[in-house]
């Protein structure tokens, strides 16, 4: 089974636009590591509304997670990227087998093969 690499690609490259700007949102960008985004903590004139700072902590420490899985993800599609152009697209990274189409379809940017999920 050959693998339409060019359909995966634009779903990779879709959903590393769709990553990117979520991260805009939630932070600036880190001027001196392109691949790092700083969560910011939302508009401060919020704040006077409410006392309540703890609920502003717990907010922050939200946005920082939300962060870090966007990160991890995009992460994750750069590495795909990188592969497509190096055709070594679709390969689990443990034993260098073809990754399950059905896994590709759920997850593009997955990196090992079932049997190594828990590897990823
Ligand atoms: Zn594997």
């Amino acid at each position: 089974m050959t693998l339409d690499i060019q359909y995966f690609k634009t779903r990779l490259e879709a959903e590393k636009v769709r990553l990117e700007a979520e991260l805009n949102e939630l932070g600036q960008r880190d001027p001196s590591k392109a691949s790092d985004w700083n969560a910011q903590p939302s508009d401060t004139s919020e704040i006077s509304f409410r006392d309540e700072v703890a609920d502003r902590f717990e907010e922050q420490d939200e946005r920082k997670e939300t962060e870090l899985s966007l990160e991890e993800r995009l992460t994750n599609i750069n590495l795909a990227l990188t592969k497509i152009e190096a055709g070594s697209y679709g390969l689990c990274q443990v034993d260098q087998e073809p990754i399950e189409a059905d896994r590709l379809e759920a997850n593009p940017a997955a990196q090992t093969c079932k049997k190594h999920l828990d590897q990823n």
